[in-house]
């Protein structure tokens, strides 16, 4: 694909290209809140209009030698309570439209587990896999030049996200460093444990989706060991998660990427398919599995329907069809507003995104308290507390689910929301 043509691709994966914009399910998801928000409803807009929206031209010399732009975005929803966070995306598909989406719910998910960050996301509109590894240092290095207006350990942390690795952190941090003439190792998370990245935190997120989704099926009866297990996306959070569902003996009956759409009734070996990825890239190839049709993939019956990938896979087409008792939301607003009313009315639970994939920015933040304390964890004593603030939230979000008769995504929403709006008021408008 060429950039000339990424105009065309629309606001959301190209994967389905009829799904509403992503920020007009967020604004959807806000306006579910309203009923239950009393005197802060005054404050609702807030939630709708991003704070700070920079857009930034990323031109680099290309290794022929000609002139390549990108274009790049970060957006700082909401600082109400405290920094911005939230990852970094490099993909064909990134728009403004979705990155201001993604940056909303980074807002929710940070006020839902109580972490003390504001949202944002970042993204530039470009396939890491399109170009070579020094075209994509030079994007890395100029991109973060180019919002280094705006971040920084104080005022917004980014961490990494679809496209983006430990590797990215590391170079966006010296780069960030470089302008300012000291380094400066609380501007990212997810860096690598040698620059002051955490223990924990590569995992982190997969491992937040295998705690909910377990707490889940607590809830609903359901023994983890022996259960079906469908995951889209095989990365950092797909991939993890589906390696604890194997540590805990569930089957992963079927796994899809980029590259291939697989199916093993019997259970994915998925080690050797993690071995498989990263040798590949892919999944493409895998001998251990069938390729089957994405459509056939969305309708196999399981107990954990895991979407890792991208936003708006769940659409109201494939909702009446899911044969899933639990959804697991490890990619950010991969259901539509519309299919989640579908899932709600056949009994299908949704462990909603700002819960499943806090898991990520949790461990983030124990990161950024590292870093700033220059005094370092053991792992054991991160898992411990993420294990923690996982399952409290869980069981927050729950209790008012029940007490409001509500999806666990409303009620989440209703938690970060009355957070974020509370410490508004709080605040006060300025002048
Ligand atoms: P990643 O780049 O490590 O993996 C993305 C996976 O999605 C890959 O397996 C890729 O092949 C697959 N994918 C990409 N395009 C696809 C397509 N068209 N069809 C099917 N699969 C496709 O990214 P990640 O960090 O695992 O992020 C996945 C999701 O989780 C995103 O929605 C991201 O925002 C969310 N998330 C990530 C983190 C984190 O800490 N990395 C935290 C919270 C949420």
């Amino acid at each position: 694909m060429h950039d000339t043509d990424l105009a065309h691709v629309g606001g959301l994966s190209y994967l389905n290209p009829s799904a509403p914009e992503p920020y007009a399910s967020f604004i959807e998801q806000i306006e579910r809140v309203r009923p239950y928000l009393g005197e802060l409803e005054r404050w609702i807009e807030t939630l709708k209009h991003p704070k700070r929206t920079l857009i930034v031209d990323v031109p680099i010399v290309r290794d022929d030698g000609t002139i390549a732009h990108y274009e790049g975005y970060r957006v700082q929803h909401n600082l109400s309570r405290g920094p911005g966070k939230g990852g970094i995306r490099f993909h064909p598909a990134v728009t403004l439209n979705e990155v201001m989406a993604l940056a909303g719910w980074m807002t929710v998910k940070n006020a839902a587990v109580g972490l003390p960050f504001g949202g944002a996301k970042g993204g530039i509109r470009v396939d890491p896999r399109a170009v070579t590894k020094d075209e994509l240092h030079r994007i890395t290095r100029r991109f973060t030049s180019e919002i280094g207006l705006i971040i920084g350990p104080d005022r917004d942390i980014p961490a990494p996200d679809v496209g983006t690795n430990a590797v990215t952190m590391a170079v966006m941090m010296d780069t960030f460093s470089m302008n300012r003439g000291g380094t400066a190792t609380g501007v990212v998370t997810g860096k690598p444990v040698a620059l002051g990245g955490s223990l924990g935190r590569h995992e982190a997120t997969g491992r937040g989706v295998f705690i909910t989704a377990r707490e889940a099926a607590r809830h609903q009866h359901i023994e983890v060991e022996g259960a079906r297990v469908v995951v889209q996306g095989f990365g950092n959070v797909g991939g993890i998660a589906a390696r604890l569902f194997h540590e805990a003996g569930a089957r992963v009956i079927a796994a899809a990427d980029h590259g291939a759409t697989l199916h093993n009734e019997a259970g994915i070996d998925v080690p050797a398919a993690l071995a498989h990825v990263a040798e590949n890239g892919s999944l493409a190839g895998f001998p251990g599995a069938t390729p089957i049709d994405i459509e056939d993939f969305w309708q196999l019956p399981c107990e954990f329907l895991v979407p890792a990938a991208l936003e708006g896979q769940i659409t109201e087409v494939r909702a009446p069809r899911v044969q899933t008792k639990i959804v697991v939301e490890g990619a950010n607003g991969p259901t539509t507003p519309a299919a989640d009313d579908i899932l709600k009315d056949r009994g299908i639970l949704v462990v909603p995104d700002v819960l499943a994939n806090a898991g990520g920015v949790t461990v983030s933040y124990f990161e950024w308290v590292q870093d700033f304390s220059s005094f370092f964890w053991t792992e054991d004593e991160i898992n411990d507390r993420l294990e923690r603030i996982m399952v409290n939230a869980f069981g927050a979000i729950w209790r008012v689910s029940e007490e409001k008769q509500v999806s666990l995504r409303t009620a989440a929403f209703i938690i970060a929301c009355h957070r974020v709006l509370e410490a508004r008021a709080e605040r006060g408008l300025y002048p």
